[in-house]
Order: structure tokens, then sequence, then C-alpha cells
């Protein structure tokens, strides 16, 4: 079977190691970028979606290049705590969960699809802009006038995604709720135990931080930044692309005050070298992905707001599903229906649960029922509330820890 991906990101080329994993090897990667570049920020990547990258014999390097995420706290924009739970392997995971540089987990994917499948089966620099088919073959036509034919078509190529246009002519940009993102990296002492991934405020104002490397010998990583804030109001929406560099003062002007003896965000605003701004902006769920021998993956097919740390990790298991159908059904055709019935609605729940604020959902109801602070969290929140919220969530979007750990593998050979 040939399958070609358009797209080499982390859903790309996470299909196509997959793909490799379950012995289809007639796999071609397009990338319209000249080069795969180690870009971007921190990112959390899941164990639902590390269950998934150790299966496919990458959890050394993936351990080497993240840092177990420790745990989850969540705060009021007073600084006080709402909720935290240990993660990954310390909250009973058969995984661990890990912060990492987006640019380092693509790298990690790249070395592996350059030692297992060879580096001529990526293509950079090639775009593609327009998909034929028939009922025998697809075709991907790339700018500059390369075709290729495959058996498959996947659009993996992000929440841009020319491929989605395609199928779906007339949905148009991205929606943007009118909240901005800052995004950063900056060196600094980790707060809390080192590993914690906190986040401080409510949605429309809300600053994101964790370490994403392991401390020096003076104690310092690299450490992961997002602030957050609503701008909406009579504005344009901000460009979309990932590479728009800012001026901070504007970022300083609304979350220097966010100071507490165990963070201070204007210091770590001083620290980043760069920041850059990005509108929050997701997409409807679709109510069937692709058509014939084409099908979406990951942001092409279900860009969701990072709330719940997920965008990646969903794109992952999108993977591994779309591999084992296609190794195991009886026509291409048939094993993508299989993939968009697994996939689809699974994956819709997770955009609906974000605009929801899904994981973090603890801090919207803080600052409804005490914007002024609490003496006690009890007397915000009913007995096994905050537990409920945080288990609903993690059931929605697939990580809950006794279904993550008892259920059967996705290898193929398993
Ligand atoms: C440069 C960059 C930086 C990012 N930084 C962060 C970050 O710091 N934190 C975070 O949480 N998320 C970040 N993301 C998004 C995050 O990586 C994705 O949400 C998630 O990993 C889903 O992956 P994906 O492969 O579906 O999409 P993406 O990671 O967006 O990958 C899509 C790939 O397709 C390529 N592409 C686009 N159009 C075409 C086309 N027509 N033909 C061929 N190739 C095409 C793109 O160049 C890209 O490499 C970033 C994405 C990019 C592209």
């Amino acid at each position: 079977m040939r399958v070609v991906i358009a797209g080499g990101g982390i859903g790309g080329l996470s299909l196509a190691l997959s793909l490799h994993a379950a012995g289809i090897d007639g796999v071609e990667v397009f990338e319209a970028a000249p080069a795969i570049e180690e870009l971007g920020v921190g990112i959390n990547v899941l164990p639902h979606a590390v269950r998934e990258l150790s299966e496919l014999g990458l959890a050394d390097d993936l351990s080497a290049q993240g840092l177990a995420t420790g745990e989850f706290v969540m705060f009021n924009k007073h600084g006080q705590r709402i909720w935290g739970e240990p993660r990954g392997l310390a909250a009973g995971y058969r995984w661990p969960q890990y912060s990492i540089h987006r640019g380092r987990l693509l790298g990690v994917l790249h070395r592996a699809f350059a030692e297992r499948l060879g580096e001529t089966r990526l293509r950079t620099g090639h775009r593609v802009v327009n998909v034929t088919q028939n009922d025998r073959s697809v075709c991907a036509h790339v700018a500059g006038g390369t075709r290729v034919e495959g058996d498959v078509l996947v659009g993996a190529d992000g929440v841009h995604s020319s491929v989605r246009a395609q199928l779906h002519p007339g949905e148009g940009a991205p929606l943007w709720n009118g909240i901005t993102m800052w995004r950063a990296v900056a060196q600094g002492v980790p707060c809390l135990t080192g590993s914690s991934m906190v986040i401080i405020g409510y949605f429309g104002k809300r600053a994101v931080v964790y370490p994403i490397t392991r401390p020096d010998r003076d104690g310092r990583a690299l450490i992961n930044i997002v602030l957050e804030a609503t701008t909406g109001a009579g504005r344009p929406m901000p460009r979309q692309d990932w590479d728009h560099v800012v001026d901070p003062a504007q970022i300083r002007a609304v979350f220097a005050t966010m100071r507490f003896d165990w963070i201070d965000i204007g210091e770590l605003i001083d620290a980043a070298p760069r920041w850059w701004q990005y509108p929050m902006v997701d997409r409807d769920p679709l109510p069937r992905w692709g058509s014939g021998r084409v099908t979406l993956l990951g942001d092409a097919a279900h860009s969701m707001y990072p709330v719940g740390a997920n965008g990646a990790s969903q794109a992952v298991i999108d993977a591994r599903v779309l591999a084992r159908a296609l190794a195991l059904a009886p026509t291409a055709q048939s094993a993508l229906d299989d993939y968009e019935t697994a996939r689809r609605p699974a994956t819709a729940a997770v955009v609906l649960a974000n605009r929801g604020v899904g994981a973090e959902q603890c801090m919207e109801l803080a600052e409804a029922r005490a914007p002024g602070g609490f003496d006690r969290i009890d007397d915000v929140f009913a007995p096994g509330e905050l537990q409920e919220l945080s288990s609903r969530y993690k059931r929605t979007a697939g990580f809950d820890p006794a279904l993550l750990n008892d259920r059967a593998s996705l290898s193929v050979d398993s």
C-alpha cells in the first residue's frame, strides 16, 4: 500500500513511523517548509500519547529530550491554590507525561524517521496544493509541478490545511475566541517541585508555566511560558503564523503584577529573549473528515484550543489508529471509515470540552464563585467536585489512568 502524507509535523511524522511499524512501507511525506526545523515553544505530551510513542520504540529518546511532568496545579488570580494533582507515573499511569520543547519532540520523530524509512521519503520544500482521486488511486499535486500517486492521501497539514480546504470548501479561516496568546521560553529557576505545570488566573487572563528541561548545576532550566489575555473587543484577529514576534512591553503591562512568593511572571517576561504572539483559534468539528481515499489527521482534522495540553497528543493517537486500520482493514476505504469512526467523535468531544475550558474548568468556577479569593477551598467547591471535574476531562480526552492502563495496545503485532 502507498500512503502519501501532506505535512511533516508531529502528526505526519508520527503517522509515517506508525505505518512503518505496522508493516506498511510505501510512505512518502511532503512537507511545505524548506527543512524540518526544531521550532516552537513547549508542549506537554500526555500519557496516552507517550504510550503510543513508547510502543513505537521512542521512549528513551523522549525521556532524554523532555522532562517528566510531576504535577499539574491550578491557582486563582490571587495565587491561591485551587487544585493540584500528580501527573504521569506519580499518578499511577504506566507511562510518564512529558513537558518538552516542541522542536525537540519533532527532532525525536525526525531522527527515527530518517533511520527507519530513510530521509529520501521526506520531501521538504514540497507544498501539496491539490488532491485528485479516482476509483484506483489518489494523486497529490505539489507546487512546482511534482505529482505523486498513492492508494491513500492523509492531510496532516495543520490548522491551515489545504487538504481540508479542498475537502470542505467555504469553511474559511479558523475561529478566534478573542484571546491573544504570547508564548516564550526563558532560562530560570522552576517553581514549586521543579517539574510542576502551573496555571494561574482564569480564561481571559491566564499564565501557563512549566519547565521543559532538567535543571543545570545552578538549578536553572528552560521554562515554557504562555500568557493569555482577552484582547478581542473591537479588534481584528491578530496574525496567525508561528513566527509573529512582538515587543514584550504590551505583555508586561498586562501581566507584570502577577507576582507571588512562589513565582514572578514579570521576571519571566524580562528573561525571555523573544515573545511570539498567536490568536487562540480552533475550528468547528466536521460532520466527516475525508472522502474516498483522502482523510485528515491532527490539527487539520480537529484544531482545538490549547487547553488541557491535547493538540499534539491527539495527533499521535490519530496516527496510531489510522496505521492500525490501514494494516488490518480489507480495503483502503474501509480502513479510512474505521479510522474516522474511531477518531472523529472522540476528537470532536475534546474540541468542544476545550471550548468549555476542559481540564481547567475549576479555575472558571473559582473565579465566578470567589472572585475576591477564598480562605478555604472547601468553601468554594462541594466535596468531590474538584476531583470529578478533573476525572471527567481525562475520560473525555482518553487519558483516564485506569482505562488507559488497561486498554489493548494499538500495535498491529500485539
Ligand atoms: C512552526 C510550528 C510551531 C508550533 N509551536 C507550537 C508550540 O510552541 N506549542 C504548541 O502547543 N503547539 C505548537 N504548534 C502546534 C502543534 O505542534 C500542533 O498542534 C500539534 O503538534 C499537531 O500537529 P500536526 O502535525 O497536526 O500539525 P502541525 O504541527 O501544524 O504540522 C503541520 C505540518 O504541515 C506542514 N504543511 C502545512 N501546509 C502544508 C501543505 N499544503 N503541504 C505540505 N505540508 C504542509 C507545516 O509546515 C507543518 O510542518 C506549532 C506548530 C508549528 C507548525
